[in-house]
């Protein structure tokens, strides 16, 4: 049988004279193909990813990487039904692939769009304000990102071998960090698919992304501190490799998403007859055969009042009734088999474990009737329903990784509370309830256990994504057992592939190294409005100064009963003296920025397109009835759009008084237009 290629150092390799691990199909039992790394030199594969992938990546913009994301997940698009096809051998049902290969090629887009609308088109990406460090302003500083050196290996599970080394890539390119895929034994033939149309796509600069079909060797005895790692798998395999002397001696930044005994809470308002028990009880089910329940954000504990218990046993055992195992192809199959026969021993194990303090109640562990395939030549099992009271020790702690789930009735919320912390960290966790008092007790106590929580109702349930999605916009990930680890989260992701430093200088120093004009820092001030340039003529700096405008009292009037905004503090004198921020009446905020706008706008037509916004407002010193009104408009941040025949611009808005007092202060958002 053949040894599956890895793809490392800008080429397809496959080892010579070694027998390899074999990979088996999931349905037939068939060995498709074996997996070897040997003689892969893994320092050179690492250090082709830092030298080759890095520089690459490091070269485009945030905007050009989202835009190669963007088509990746187009091209990925296209040739879904090859990847469907090859899925069907791990046991997978088309829902199942749709979730595994549509999911991974999602978080692509998504992370395509949030590199386009969020981070910016030129120079570093920016954390947060800046901070002043000094009563004179010449001292301030900003936390900036920059991508880190190295590579990200991505160490996956068998589960999902699409969506996992997608969901791992889209942040790690985003930041401009290269990748180095391992994927699980079990599946791998799947991934290599995957990686096949990923470098068959040509879209991908060269070493950004490497892939191992076969193990790590003695790669983590090479990785340095710009490398990460980033792991899906189980607990003790996570404890294995987060102690490993290299990563612990170079603090190698590493993630782990482990096991996780994810629990769904019932409200005991949620009584039988309500929308929120038909929800509960269909997510339920849906968690237990999605996958066939090899879902790290399955749910494996269902706390359910003590009340309900019987009820929701009958109503999940009726829909379980329902459910046709088989071979993912045969028509009518609902729930294919598990990734292979020694994932199902595994599953075997843990129930045996399980079944010591709790009654099966739907299902047999070891026979199940199956349609268009052997029963025992594929790794088929039944949905497995178990209940048990809630001081079995074993639910909170074994996690059977297939289509196993244990009804557990509880009898407060503070001891369901209790009960969620018993699985020691998970990732996600849900409450079906549709009262609000409910859902807040339970969510803010059980949420320092969780990375992610659903909260389920007649309200979202149409349009919730379902307790089991990990969706890219949000964090995966959990605290202790589930691995302590954090994924995606947005842009959260590509953060944790860069190197955040806090940079202090003078504020003329701190605008040439990010690119923006910082408060502070010197202005340009010429005969030309800024808003006669183009985009790329303007420069950040570029100013205009307007005014002085008095303020009169019959301005305030004029607007007062333009807009409809007859607010006392400004038309009331005597309720205005007894303000304690005003003391006597003073002009509309609003009426300051109009003023304001009326005196940066050059109102000829011109490169200015639109203005979109102001962000920040905020009105600083009241303006009374003879103030003079300044405005000085300064361009901050210039940033083109890459298809667009324009780009954003942010100016930085602050009116004076007469005394020069800071009035208001705002960013403006425009749209200027690019030359020709
Ligand atoms: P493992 O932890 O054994 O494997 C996960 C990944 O780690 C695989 O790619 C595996 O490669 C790799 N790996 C294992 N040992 C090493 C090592 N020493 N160095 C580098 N890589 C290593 O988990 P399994 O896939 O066997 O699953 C076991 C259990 O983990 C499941 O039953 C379930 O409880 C849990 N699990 C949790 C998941 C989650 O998403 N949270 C997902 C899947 C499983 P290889 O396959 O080549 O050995």
């Amino acid at each position: 049988m053949s040894v599956f290629a890895s793809y490392v150092r800008g080429g397809w390799v496959t080892p010579d004279g070694v027998e390899g691990r074999p990979m088996t199909d999931a349905v037939t039992g068939e060995e498709i193909g074996r997996l070897a790394t040997d003689g892969i030199d893994m320092a050179a594969v690492a250090e082709y990813g830092r030298r080759t992938g890095g520089p690459a990546l490091r070269a485009l913009s945030f905007h050009q990487r989202a835009s190669l994301l963007k088509a990746l997940a187009g091209h990925l698009r296209e040739h879904r039904e090859e990847l469907y096809a090859v899925s069907a051998r791990t046991g997978a049902t088309k829902g199942d692939a749709k979730f595994d290969v549509d999911g991974g090629i999602g978080v692509l887009q998504v992370y395509a769009s949030l590199g386009k609308r969020e981070l910016p088109a030129s120079g570093p990406w920016l954390d947060g304000d800046l901070a002043p460090l000094s009563r004179g302003g010449t001292f301030v500083a900003q936390h900036v990102y920059t991508p880190l050196q190295g590579v990200a290996v991505q160490v996956n599970a068998y589960n999902f071998p699409c969506w996992g080394p997608l969901e791992k890539l889209a942040p790690a390119f985003l930041a401009g960090v290269p990748t180095i895929i391992k994927p699980a034994t079990p599946t791998a033939f799947l991934t290599a698919e995957l990686v096949r149309l990923i470098v068959d796509s040509g879209l991908l600069p060269e070493g950004s992304v490497q892939f191992l079909a076969g193990s790590t060797g003695d790669l983590f005895d090479h990785l340095t501190e710009q490398d990460l790692v980033s792991f899906t798998g189980s607990a003790s395999t996570a404890r294995q490799l987060r102690t490993h002397p290299v990563l612990a001696a170079r603090a190698v930044r590493f993630t782990a998403e482990a096991d996780s005994l994810n629990c769904s809470i019932l409200g005991p308002d949620a009584t039988p007859g309500t929308p929120e028990f038909d929800l509960y009880v269909s997510q339920l089910v849906t968690e237990m055969t999605v996958k066939a329940g090899q879902k790290c954000t399955a749910i494996r504990r269902a706390f359910v009042p003590a009340a309900q218990a019987d009820a929701v046993v009958e109503a999940v055992r009726g829909k379980l009734a329902e459910v046709v195992v088989g071979d993912p192809s045969a028509e009518g199959v609902t729930m294919g088999a598990l990734a292979g026969l020694e994932q199902r021993e595994e599953v075997r194990r843990s129930l045996k474990s399980l079944t010591d303090a709790a009654e099966v109640v739907f299902g047999d562990p070891e026979q199940v009737d199956v349609r268009g395939a052997d029963a025992e030549r594929g790794a088929f099992l039944s949905p497995v329903l178990l209940r048990a009271t809630a001081d079995s020790a074993a639910v909170h702690e074994v996690e059977a990784f297939g289509p196993v789930s244990t009804v557990v009735p509880y009898s407060s919320t503070a001891e369901v509370i209790e009960l969620a912390a018993r699985g020691q960290g998970s990732l996600a966790g849900s409450v079906v309830t549709a009262d609000p008092d409910v859902a807040r007790e339970v969510v803010l106590g059980v949420a320092p256990w969780h990375g992610r929580l659903l909260v389920l109702d007649r309200g979202d349930a149409k349009e919730s994504t379902g307790h089991g999605s990990p969706m890219p916009q949000l964090v995966h990930g959990g605290p202790g057992r589930a691995g302590g680890g954090e994924e995606m989260g947005g842009l959260r992701g590509v953060a944790h592939h860069m190197q955040r430093s806090a940079i202090q200088a003078s504020p003329d120093m701190l605008s040439a190294i990010t690119g923006r004009w910082v408060p502070g820092s010197a202005r340009t001030v010429t005969d030309e409005h800024p808003f006669r340039k183009h985009l790329e003529d303007l420069r950040p700096g570029d100013t205009v100064v307007g005014g002085p405008r008095r303020v009169t009292e019959s301005d305030v009037e004029h607007f007062a009963e333009f807009t409809g905004d007859t607010f006392y503090a400004h038309l009331d004198a005597e309720a205005a003296a007894a303000n304690p921020f005003f003391g006597e009446r003073v002009a509309h905020g609003y009426l300051v920025v109009s003023f304001a706008a009326g005196l940066f706008v050059d109102p000829a037509p011109g490169p200015v397109l639109a203005n979109f916004g102001v962000d920040n407002l905020r009105f600083l010193t009241p303006v009374k009835f003879g103030d003079e009104l300044t405005i000085t408009l300064t361009a901050k941040d210039i940033s083109p759009r890459a298809s667009a025949a324009y780009g954003e611009v942010r100016w930085d808005a602050e009116v004076v008084n007469g005394d020069g007092e800071p009035v208001a202060k705002y960013d403006v958002l425009t749209l200027v237009a690019k030359r020709g």
